[in-house]
This record gives C-alpha cells, sequence and structure tokens, in this order.
C-alpha cells in the first residue's frame, strides 16, 4: 500500500493521516509460523514534519489465526503495535529507525510486514496446559484418551525431568 506524500514533501501540509486496510500477499512465512488464516491489518497512522525532520507514526491491529503449538487446533490472537521512523530522502549509516524514500510515495506494507513478522510469537499455545497431541496415536489429548503408553515430556522440559533425581 502506498501512501502519496508529495503534499507534505512540498511543504503546502505539516501532517497526512492515513487510515488503510493493508492486506499481505500469501506469504510462506506466515504458514511456516502457523497462521492459518489472516484478517487483514488495520492501519492507522500519520507522517508530520516536524522542526525539519519527517516523521512516520503508525499504529496497527489485526486478529489472526494461528495454530496452537501442541494441538495444532485454530487460535485467534490479536496482532498490534506501533511503529516510528524517520523518513529520508538520502541513506545514512545504517539506523533501524530511518526509512529512506526513493519517491514521493511511501510503502507502508512492506515496514508492517517486517515490523509484524519480527513481533510473531513464537509459539501460540490454544491454552496453557493444553495437553497436545498423543506422540503415538495423534489423537487430541485435550478431547480423547488413548491407551498408548506414552511417558510423553515436552521437549523444551526435558532438562527438568531429573532435577530432583540429581544430587
Ligand atoms: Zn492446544
Ligand atoms: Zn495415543
Amino acid at each position: 500500500m502506498l501512501i502519496d506524500l508529495s503534499q507534505v514533501l512540498s511543504g503546502r501540509i505539516e501532517r497526512q493521516s492515513f487510515d488503510a486496510i493493508v492486506e499481505f500477499e500469501n506469504d510462506k512465512v506466515l504458514t511456516e509460523n502457523g497462521v492459518v488464516k489472516r484478517a487483514p491489518l488495520d492501519v492507522k497512522g500519520e507522517v508530520a514534519s516536524t522542526d525539519g525532520k519527517l516523521l512516520l507514526n503508525m499504529v496497527y491491529k489485526a486478529e489472526w489465526v494461528f495454530n496452537c503449538g501442541r494441538c495444532l487446533c485454530d487460535v485467534q490472537r490479536e496482532i498490534s503495535g506501533s511503529l516510528c521512523k524517520e523518513l529520508l530522502r538520502t541513506p545514512i549509516e545504517d539506523d533501524d529507525n530511518v526509512v529512506v524514500l526513493s519517491s514521493k510515495e511511501l510503502d507502508i506494507s512492506k515496514l508492517l510486514w517486517d515490523e509484524v513478522i519480527l513481533n510473531l510469537p513464537l509459539q501460540v499455545l490454544c491454552n496453557e496446559d493444553c495437553k497436545g497431541l498423543c506422540p503415538n496415536c495423534g489423537i487430541n489429548l485435550n478431547v480423547e484418551t488413548c491407551n498408548c503408553d506414552n511417558d510423553y515430556i515436552d521437549p523444551r522440559l526435558e532438562g527438568l525431568k531429573n532435577f530432583f533425581n540429581e544430587d
């Protein structure tokens, strides 16, 4: 999504606000992260020229559906955040808070994409106590029980298994 900044760049107006719905193209990164469905991202923001600087402020919000990290069921989560960047016409040394404008249009999709992907939760659970799937027969242990002889230990907790057995 491109925001036309020609008015604010030419000094005709001091601030340009926008209110947009940004939709990302279907991307492998999201499916690999367990996002199965995505609502578009609701974005509000403005570009303001203050003290000779051009500043971009945005807030975004969306409801996305993830796979539970244990039982794979759908889990809806709100994704939200804000972003503040300085816009420059010429690049300076690497600075995360700076966006270089290559034209009079600002591409907020790319900025938001980087931001959202960076802040995606590593693992989403339907419930802290989710029992997950049986590693042997695959049934959902939250709704059914099986007769498998499992001594299943969450791999992340495996280190704690012998916690009390050690001297
Ligand atoms: Zn679950
Ligand atoms: Zn089983």
